[in-house]
């Protein structure tokens, strides 16, 4: 599942060649995603150019000149495509938008947990309001974290899974970042010190600048919108590595079931 990097990289490499595009048409596949626009709806941004291409969370955001928002959420294998008209037809589309120079945006989705969804002018997508701080905001801080998480009994990793405080954090990225905070993940998150929090921000925006650079992370499907695979696979030091050893002190890493979601750590490194 794409997380905060995959889509970032996904914004920054559409941003530059969608800005400044105008829709002449959309059209749509014959199989319908977990929540969708309807094609009329749609068909509406006809004419209309493309200022921005933003991010919220996990949620790409395609700015509109007449103000409106295309909101996409990419879910288990989303994936964009920017093509010619010299690109080779895809399996799996489900929306293209046409653009007036000739090129298409297209969104394909085999599992079809996605969302696409338009917003008119003036009006929040709602999903948004549940997004919480971005991981590089300036009011994320030891302190802020501390004061939501106070007397709370919750794991940690589930607390950074759940996206209402810390906004994009997926598995992945929770494992890894826990790892290099040293942090056990079912630490309850009202006992972590103020120092505690300043490790794992400091280490989730560390491991998170690096994935942006390195492309995201190739996982199944991830893709950027040329097809590229991330890179950042070949440095993740826990997720998916259950019984290796643990690149730090040798002990084999542990895998744990936490909320339905498999969890890697060092039950050395990670002792709490
Ligand atoms: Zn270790």
């Amino acid at each position: 599942m794409p997380e905060l990097p995959e889509v970032e990289v996904i914004r920054r490499g559409l941003a530059t060649k969608l800005v400044g595009e105008r829709i002449v048409a959309v059209s749509q596949g014959d199989k319908r995603l977990r929540r969708q626009a309807e094609l009329p709806e749609l068909e509406s941004l006809a004419g209309c150019a493309i200022t921005r291409l933003a991010r919220r969370g996990k949620y790409l955001l395609l700015r509109l000149d007449r103000g409106q928002t295309v909101l996409i959420h990419l879910g288990m294998t989303g994936r964009l495509f920017f093509q010619t008209d010299h690109c080779p037809p895809l399996p799996h589309v489900h929306f293209v938008f046409h653009c007036q120079s000739g090129h298409k945006l297209l969104y394909q989705d085999v599992r079809r947990f996605g969302q696409v969804l338009l917003y008119p002018a003036g009006v929040t997508p709602p999903a948004l309001a549940q997004v919480g701080l971005e991981p590089f905001s300036r009011r994320l801080t030891p302190e802020w974290l501390a004061a939501r998480t106070a007397g709370r009994h919750r794991p940690i990793k589930n607390l950074l899974l759940d996206g209402r405080l810390v906004a994009g954090i997926g598995n992945i990225y929770a494992a890894e970042t826990l790892f290099a905070a040293g942090m056990h993940p079912q630490t309850p998150v009202g006992q972590v010190s103020l120092k505690g929090w300043g490790k794992v921000l400091q280490s989730l925006r560390r491991i998170l600048r690096r994935a942006i650079r390195a492309g995201g992370t190739t996982i199944a499907t991830f893709a950027d919108c040329e097809g590229q695979s991330g890179l950042f696979a070949v440095q993740l030091r826990v997720y998916g590595r259950a019984g290796e050893p643990c690149p730090i002190c040798g002990t084999p890493i542990a895998r744990l079931v936490m909320a339905g979601r498999s969890t890697f750590f060092c039950p050395a490194c990670q002792s709490g």
